[in-house]
């Protein structure tokens, strides 16, 4: 079958609020580079992968194209656009620059430690069902609790995963799923399978993440990603 064009949009244009450095969490140094530079470099080196938008924080694309694009040769990266106040307004502007063509990896930027496999089980995944998320199994039991927190019902853990990124999509599907949120915003959107399950009503189709794939949230989060870089020093 022809290879389909792809395009990964990565986002770094939180403000990481809860880690609570001055730094936003997806500069902060992991063994002496930024933590974006992790995955941004992992979907440079897929050859599954033709092209990258990175979106930025408004007032930090120069930074990032001298300092993160140019300094590690990341040749894919085409663009680098600005986010928005919420993560489904920098997903909106990166789409819009990705265009309509082939499929569209959408990657949190404070998530290091995508892999190449990932990438491609994604791909094996999207060109059959058009909306695939990362995910995996829950390891712990959830229980979903009221204003005052107590327990008001406790959900079957054989049928709960914890949702990751990439989340991958056909191009045209997430972005005419998009402009439809953007008609009608949503504070409660976190994240874009979402968005087509609720604008599109199409069901979305989960494919395994890893449990390493952690997204860099508040302080601990960098004690574990040390961790597990050790183990992958390597693939950077
Ligand atoms: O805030 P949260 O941890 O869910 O952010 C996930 C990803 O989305 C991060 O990589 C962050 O930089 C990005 N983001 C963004 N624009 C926003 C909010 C979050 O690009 N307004």
């Amino acid at each position: 079958m022809e290879k389909k064009y792809c395009t990964a949009v990565v986002l770094a244009a939180g403000s990481g609020r809860r880690m609570g450095t001055k730094v936003h969490k997806q500069y902060l140094l992991l063994d002496g580079k930024p933590v974006l530079y992790y995955s941004l470099k992992t979907f440079q080196e897929s050859e599954l992968i033709e092209r990258i938008i990175l979106v930025s924080g408004r007032g930090e694309e120069d930074w990032c194209r001298k300092n993160i694009v140019e300094k590690y040769a990341l040749t894919k990266v085409t663009d680098v656009v600005s986010g928005g106040k919420e993560r489904y307004d920098s997903v909106w502007n990166g789409l819009q620059r990705a265009g309509r063509e082939g499929y569209v990896y959408i990657h949190d930027g404070a998530r290091p430690f995508v892999d190449k496999e990932m990438i491609r089980r994604a791909y094996e995944c999207v060109i059959r069902e058009k909306a695939c998320v990362a995910g995996m199994p829950v390891k712990d039991t959830i229980k979903v609790v009221d204003e005052e927190e107590f327990v008001t019902d406790t959900p079957d853990r054989s049928s709960l995963w914890m949702v990751q990124t990439p989340q991958v999509f056909e191009s045209e599907l997430i972005t005419d799923a998009y402009s439809m949120l953007k008609s009608s915003p949503s504070e409660t959107v976190t994240d874009d399978a979402m968005v087509v399950e609720r604008m599109m009503g199409l069901p979305v189709k989960m494919f395994r993440g890893s449990y390493e794939n952690i997204k860099i949230t508040t302080p601990e989060d960098m004690d574990i990603a040390e961790v597990f870089l050790k183990k992958k020093k390597s693939a950077f």
